[in-house]
């Protein structure tokens, strides 16, 4: 199916300043099982629900998208955009990051 953006998630970090943690083997289907996990390495929260929630938002806003508008798509399965969601460094949503391609 053509396609005309992807948002891509993965991995999962701690967003605690001065920490680093970071998983990037974690799958975004993964993510609900990370919401409220504290960082092995400091304790603070790993992902927050409001996280968690900003991301399936884009997730379910491409998906629509996708399938209405995705015939607009290029044939090689490549896509116009991708979308990244961003994070602040309490794990609060703050916006997205769009590349265009
Ligand atoms: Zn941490």
């Amino acid at each position: 199916m053509k396609k005309i953006m992807e948002v891509q998630i993965g991995g999962i970090k701690c967003d605690a300043v001065g920490c680093g943690f970071r998983d990037d083997g974690v799958k975004f289907s993964e993510y609900s099982h990370y919401v409220g996990m504290p960082c092995p390495n400091c304790g603070a929260n790993l992902l927050t629900q409001e996280a968690h929630d900003h991301a399936m938002k884009y997730i379910k806003m491409a998906t629509f998208l996708n399938k209405w508008f995705g015939w607009m798509g290029r044939d090689d399965g490549t896509y116009d955009a991708v979308i990244t969601p961003q994070y602040d460094n309490k794990g609060m949503p703050d916006g997205v990051k769009v590349k265009k391609l």
